[in-house]
């Protein structure tokens, strides 16, 4: 076996089980490092990570765990990983972490992180407010001042204050660790015959569960031998899939779609472990390199609120420069920015000629059937047009 089918094979079992195990397990052998959990979709890691303490991905509990007790805090129609996140904290399974954080990306979140306050009191809860306006010459300011009460509550937590150098050390190495990730996904949209989506996946989802060097040091092994890989391109049509920068599909599902007769050239999975578009500047200030980063570099996603660009003008973009055949929407059920996006892109698409298919989950799916036939008619539509 070859170091990236391993590492796909030991992870894939955990991660499709119950991911927060892979974190839990290195506090079990690092007793004195505190963990912080990181709901979706982005948070300033480097700011925790500056603090001596480690970001970990909160990104959903896998489609095994069964929702028993979250229920009753949750209407029905609100999606599983606002659910799924509470029923981990209900059952004891993030005992691990020392905090957590949301942000204000949606209604549920912004409710999860009130019940996580009120259920869980030895957690430190968090909860980062967003600019909702990018344009104005003050959000820069508001973002600093924002990090900056965030970095106190980190630096009472850990007891290590947040020094300029230790924050500039950390902004480098999550650089690295985001480059390293770009990367993987330039050979998958360059020769998506040789990284399927799902190795793609897991080698960027471990990523969220363990410290960044460690994940470095698996990408500089998996990258060279990725580039050496020579496989035969299938007959399958090239899209680029939107909708899932928060709750995450269930690997299998992610098979079912590369096995219906698709190359996924680009997505927008586990945006928040890869959300700039490119490294942020070490010198000057580094607070506000960060904070500008967000307002300046950051990729778009249904929770950004910035005007100054209509989200489908990116979607369009990314397209055209993956030179995809069409866009697969695969928006998490109840989740309403994914859907209010659809209505605008919908139409965008439509406009511009391109092809696309909505298609909606949820972390818990266990029936891939009706999905695949979906993928695989849209499929023969455009192969045997
Ligand atoms: S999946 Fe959508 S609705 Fe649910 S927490 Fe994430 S952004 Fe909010």
């Amino acid at each position: 076996m070859t170091t990236v089918e391993n590492l796909v094979s030991q992870y894939r079992e955990l991660l499709e089980n119950s991911p927060l195990d892979i974190a839990a397990a290195w506090k079990t052998s690092h007793p004195d490092l505190k963990l912080v959990g990181c709901y979706p979709v982005y948070t300033p890691v480097e700011l925790i990570h500056a603090a001596g303490m480690l970001p970990v991905g909160v990104i959903g509990a896998g489609n095994r765990l069964e929702i028993a007790h979250a229920d009753s805090r949750f209407q029905s129609f609100v999606c599983s990983i606002v659910k799924s996140t509470l029923e981990l904290g209900l059952t004891e399974r993030l005992k691990f972490l020392d905090g957590i954080v949301f942000h204000s990306i949606c209604d549920p979140a912004r409710n999860l992180s009130s019940v996580f306050k009120r259920n869980f009191p030895d957690l430190m809860v968090e909860y980062i407010h967003f600019p909702q306006n990018m344009a104005s010459p003050h959000t820069i300011d508001y973002l600093i001042a924002e990090y900056k009460r965030i970095g106190a509550s980190y630096e009472k937590l850990s007891g290590k204050a947040i020094t300029d150098e230790a924050l500039g050390t950390s902004i480098a190495l999550y650089n690295t660790q985001r480059r390293l990730i770009r990367e993987l996904y330039a050979i998958r949209r360059e020769t998506p015959q040789n990284l399927s989506t799902v190795e793609c996946y897991i080698l960027t989802r471990i990523g969220t569960l363990l410290p960044p060097e460690q994940h470095i040091s698996i990408l500089e092994q998996a990258i060279p031998e990725l580039r050496q890989r020579n496989e035969r391109p299938k007959d399958r049509i090239r899209v680029v899939l939107e909708g899932s920068f928060c709750e995450q599909p269930p690997i299998e599902l992610l098979a079912g779609l590369e096995a219906a007769g698709c190359y996924i050239l680009d997505d927008d999975f586990l945006t928040g472990w890869r959300w700039f578009t490119g490294d942020i500047p070490i010198a000057g200030d580094p607070m506000r390199n960060l904070a500008n980063a967000y307002l300046n570099q950051s990729v778009y996603s249904g929770v950004k609120h910035d005007t100054r660009e209509p989200k489908s003008k990116h979607l369009i973009d990314k397209f055209k420069d993956t030179r995809a055949d069409a866009v697969l929407i695969l928006a998490a059920k109840f989740c309403e920015p994914a859907l209010f996006d659809y209505a605008l892109y919908k139409r965008a698409l439509e406009k511009e000629g391109i092809p696309h298919l909505c298609l909606e989950f949820e972390e818990k799916m266990w029936i891939f059937d009706k999905a695949r036939t979906e993928v695989e008619t849209f499929v023969e539509s455009m192969l045997f047009d």
